[in-house]
């Protein structure tokens, strides 16, 4: 039986809106049906550019709804270090994400730090680790790629013994980066994380090539994750007058640093360079930024190049020291003017001198900040097994993985992160399967396009049933869900303190701030149980029992409207079999 329910439209014109009051189960319309919708998660853009393969849309989605055990889960599978990363990560995730074509990206990477801060304060966020299986692995290295593939591996059930030269964990992260960046106690709160029965940390054991033979008898394989740590010196008359920009920054995190005051060059483009003129700021000097090509070539990411410039750090582009020269108390250096000449094939603009023309700069330190590379022993350019982040040489019949700055051309602490866990899930696919299953296994793993893989997946976890390889653009997103919120901007230190110490400049998002950015997301093609789908379905044919979402195909007709009204894309619309 119908009832008509009477409204009043704007206009005072009737509406009649008709309603049933019996079910509809004597209406299958299952039978009209040619195609069937069918509840199907995706991968989302954020994720897919995250090297790491974050869940994103899962997390944000957990983190609104103050579920902070669970979201942070959902981080430990793919990331260990969530603290770090949210201060550190160059946060590629925000570049992708649908959100600002509609106002602004998620601020993803603080929403992390947020959740990387609950945990280290909160014990229930500890790991569960595996027992151990019995088998040992041998790790140089204490920094990202070697922590990350301690943690993965130890999560797959290997006893991790780390050799590290110096007396700390951390390597780049506790030498390389300023405490206004990275603070002591959030670094070593998390690497407590993997202070856990089946991981041993060796400290200020220095290994070579030779002895790697030896260790070969100890370990069922090695993993080489040494990082970058020769600096590369400037090479030209006067570089002896130079200061090498790691090392200040190692002297100036062990409070050991010399006196630099008056105005400091500090050569280079990249995150060093930046790091220690915004240090040298701290330390009360003038420092000067002196780049051989443009701001836009510097391989810095652009929000610390925005950061140090905004400081007061001064840039001077185009300009490549070609002498040094003491004069009494100052330096004088002797700078070539650089011009744009052609690009490479790979459309790379090359910067090349310009004529005879230079300028002399008064100063009084120069700083070298023109990167580091690896140690001669480390380098090998024959492997049995290449992949995008690690690669692999069986020596003396032990597998030997070199990971990290090792291998990837991308030197973020993010990629190395990802180094560690693509070496430990190919260590346990080429035990467990042999080699020749490496790649199709890995392959199988991808987050979007890749090259980030799942732990998660590999764990056999709910995101395996995913279409993974499937990516949620905005265009899928069904935006007239959405309106616009404006992006909830983090707190940080003033201009006017912060020049005045080493404490971190931004102070992050509290909780409520958090919750609200969090809820901005759309969390893109995974389903957050918003109900619209059952909410539209004219045949009343979805339903909700036992904390499910289920559809009843007697009585679905094939219409797809769930699908269309679907604002996130998790559902997909299938030709009947
Ligand atoms: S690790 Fe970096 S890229 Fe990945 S989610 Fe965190 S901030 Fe984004
Ligand atoms: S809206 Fe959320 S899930 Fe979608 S791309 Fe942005 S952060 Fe990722
Ligand atoms: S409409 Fe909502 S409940 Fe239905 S599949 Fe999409 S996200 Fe999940």
């Amino acid at each position: 039986m119908n009832q008509s329910i009477q409204r009043q439209s704007p206009n005072n014109v009737s509406l009649l809106i008709s309603q049933s009051r019996t079910n509809t189960l004597g209406n299958k319309t299952g039978t009209w049906r040619f195609v069937r919708p069918k509840y199907q998660e995706k991968t989302a853009p954020c994720s897919n550019e995250c090297p790491l393969g974050v869940d994103i849309a899962t997390v944000e989605m957990f983190a609104s709804r103050k579920d902070y055990q669970r979201a942070l889960q959902a981080i430990l599978m793919e990331n260990p270090f969530p603290a770090i990363c949210g201060r550190v990560c160059f946060h590629p995730c925000e570049s992708a994400c649908n959100r600002q074509f509609l106002d602004q990206s998620i601020g993803i990477h603080h929403i992390e730090r947020f959740l990387g801060n609950w945990g280290l304060s909160n014990k229930h966020s500890q790991i569960n680790y595996p027992r151990l299986n019995g088998a040992k692995i041998g790790i140089i290295g204490a920094g990202p790629a070697g922590l990350s593939a301690a943690y993965f591996a130890r999560c797959l059930g290997y006893q991790c013994d780390i050799f590290e030269k110096s007396d700390k964990s951390g390597g780049l992260l506790a030498m390389g980066i300023p405490s206004f960046r990275l603070p002591d106690h959030t670094l070593t709160g998390e690497i407590q994380r993997l202070n856990t029965d089946g991981i041993q940390f060796n400290y200020k054991q220095s290994i070579t090539m030779d002895q790697l033979d030896t260790m070969g008898q100890s370990y069922e394989a090695l993993f080489l994750c040494c990082g970058d740590a020769l600096p590369i010196s400037l090479n030209i008359a006067g570089a002896m007058h130079t200061i090498d920009g790691l090392n200040l920054l190692r002297q100036i995190r062990k409070h050991e640093a010399p006196v630099l005051g008056g105005t400091v060059a500090v050569i280079g483009g990249g995150n060093t360079a930046i790091d220690v003129a915004r240090s040298l700021l701290r330390m009360g000097a003038h420092p000067i930024i002196v780049y051989r090509r443009t701001r836009n070539e510097m391989p810095a990411h652009p929000h610390e190049i925005d950061a140090a410039l905004d400081e007061g750090v001064v840039l001077k582009e185009c300009l490549s020291p070609i002498e040094i020269q003491k004069e009494s108390n100052q330096l004088q250096m002797r700078l070539q003017v650089m011009k744009s000449g052609e690009k490479t094939n790979k459309g790379r603009q090359i910067y090349v001198p310009d004529g005879n023309h230079s300028e002399t700069m008064p100063v009084n330190h120069v700083v070298s900040a023109i990167g580091a590379e690896m140690e001669i022993m480390w380098r090998n350019d024959q492997w049995d097994l290449s992949m995008s982040h690690c690669q692999m040489k069986n020596k003396s019949d032990i597998p030997v993985f070199w990971c990290g700055d090792l291998t990837t051309s991308e030197k973020t602490v993010t990629h190395a992160l990802a180094s560690g866990k693509q070496a430990a899930i190919a260590f346990d696919i080429l035990k467990n399967k042999g080699p020749n299953e490496i790649h199709s296994l890995c392959h199988k793993l991808e987050v979007g396009t890749g090259p980030a893989m799942s732990f998660e997946i590999y764990r056999q976890g709910k995101r395996k049933q995913r279409s993974n390889s499937e990516i949620v653009n905005f265009e899928r997103v069904n935006a007239a869900y959405f309106h616009n919120i404006p992006a909830v901007q983090v707190n940080r230190l003033s201009q006017d303190t912060c020049l005045d110490t080493f404490d971190e400049v931004i102070s992050g998002f509290d909780e409520s701030q958090m919750i609200k950015e969090a809820s901005r997301c759309f969390n893109c093609g995974i389903c957050n149980d918003c109900d619209t789908c059952r909410i539209f379905c004219p045949e009343m044919a979805i339903q909700w029992d036992q904390n499910s979402r289920h559809i009843l195909m007697d009585y679905c007709k094939g219409c797809g409207i769930c699908i269309a009204e679907c604002p996130r894309d998790a559902m997909n619309l299938e030709v009947e079999p």
